[in-house]
C-alpha cells in the first residue's frame, strides 16, 4: 500500500467543501488516480473515500473533512462500508508507512511484513479486503466489476518483471523513463517497487512519478522505506510503522 502525503486542505476551512465529491479532483491531483488501498489505477469509478465512515453517526461531522479523505475503488470501498475505524488499530497510507507494513509476492498475495504489528496488519487487510484474491462488487448498472484483484496483481508483477529484464539488458535513460511511464499507467506501485528492489535509480524514479509519494517522507535517498513514517500532516495516531 503506497504511503502518501495529502497535504493541507485545498479549500479554506471553514467553509470547506460543499460536497465531498468536490474533493475528488484535488485528491487525484495530489495522489494520482489510484485506489489508496489496492493501488489499482481506476479511470472511472474512483470514489472519495471516507476513512472514518460517514455512515456511522459518530463520524457524520467528518463527511466534508479533507483530513478524512482518500481515494478508493468500488471493491475496497464496498468491503470497508461503515466498519468502525480507530486509527490506532489500523494502518493508513496518509499517516503510516504502509509500504513497509506489507509484503507483495508474485502469486498476487499480500501479507503483513514481519517488521509491522501483526494485529494491525491483519486488521487493515480485513478492513478493505484489498489483498483478497477475489471479491465481487456490483456497479450501478447491476454488473459485476473488477472482481479479481489477485489476478491483476499477478499481471502487474509479470509486467514489472519483463520491464526489469528489458532494463537490465539496456539500462538507458530512455528505457528508464519508458518503464516509469508503464508503471504509472499500470498502477500497483508496491509491486513495481518490490520487483525493482536494489535498483536505486528506478526506485527513486518510481517514488517521484507517483504523486504524493516522495512527500510522504516514507522513503530514503536509496529508495528504501523509512519507518516509522514521519507523518508530515501530523494526522491522528500516525507513524505506527
Ligand atoms: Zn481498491
Amino acid at each position: 500500500m503506497r504511503p502518501v502525503q495529502k497535504g493541507t486542505s485545498p479549500v479554506a476551512t471553514p467553509p470547506g467543501f460543499a460536497n465531498y465529491e468536490d474533493a475528488k479532483p484535488d485528491l487525484i491531483s495530489r495522489l494520482g488516480p489510484y485506489c489508496s488501498y489496492c493501488e489499482r489505477k481506476i479511470v472511472t469509478i474512483l470514489h472519495v473515500e471516507h476513512l472514518q465512515p460517514k455512515g456511522l453517526p459518530k463520524y457524520a461531522h467528518l463527511e466534508l473533512a479533507w483530513t478524512n479523505f482518500l481515494l478508493a475503488c468500488v471493491n475496497c470501498n464496498s468491503t470497508k462500508l461503515t466498519k468502525d475505524v480507530l486509527f490506532a488499530d489500523l494502518y493508513f497510507p496518509d499517516r503510516d508507512n504502509t509500504f513497509a507494513a506489507f509484503i507483495y509476492t508474485p502469486d498476487g498475495k499480500v501479507a503483513g511484513n514481519i517488521s509491522a504489528n501483526p494485529t494491525i496488519s491483519a486488521a487493515t487487510l480485513a478492513l478493505t479486503g484489498f489483498a483478497n484474491k477475489r471479491s465481487v462488487a456490483i456497479d450501478t448498472n447491476g454488473k459485476e466489476v473488477a472482481i479479481d484483484r489477485g489476478a491483476q496483481r499477478m499481471e502487474a508483477w509479470l509486467l514489472a518483471e519483463e520491464s526489469r529484464n528489458d532494463f537490465a539488458s539496456n539500462p538507458s535513460p530512455e528505457l528508464l523513463r519508458s518503464t516509469v511511464r508503464t508503471a504509472v499507467a499500470c498502477g500497483h506501485f508496491s509491486i513495481w517497487m518490490t520487483v525493482f528492489a536494489g535498483d536505486v535509480t528506478m526506485r527513486n524514479a518510481l517514488i517521484d512519478a507517483f504523486p504524493g509519494t516522495r512527500a510522504s517522507g516514507c522513503f530514503d535517498a536509496q529508495g528504501n522505506p523509512v519507518s516509522p513514517a514521519p507523518n508530515p500532516d501530523r494526522l491522528a495516531d500516525g507513524g505506527k510503522v
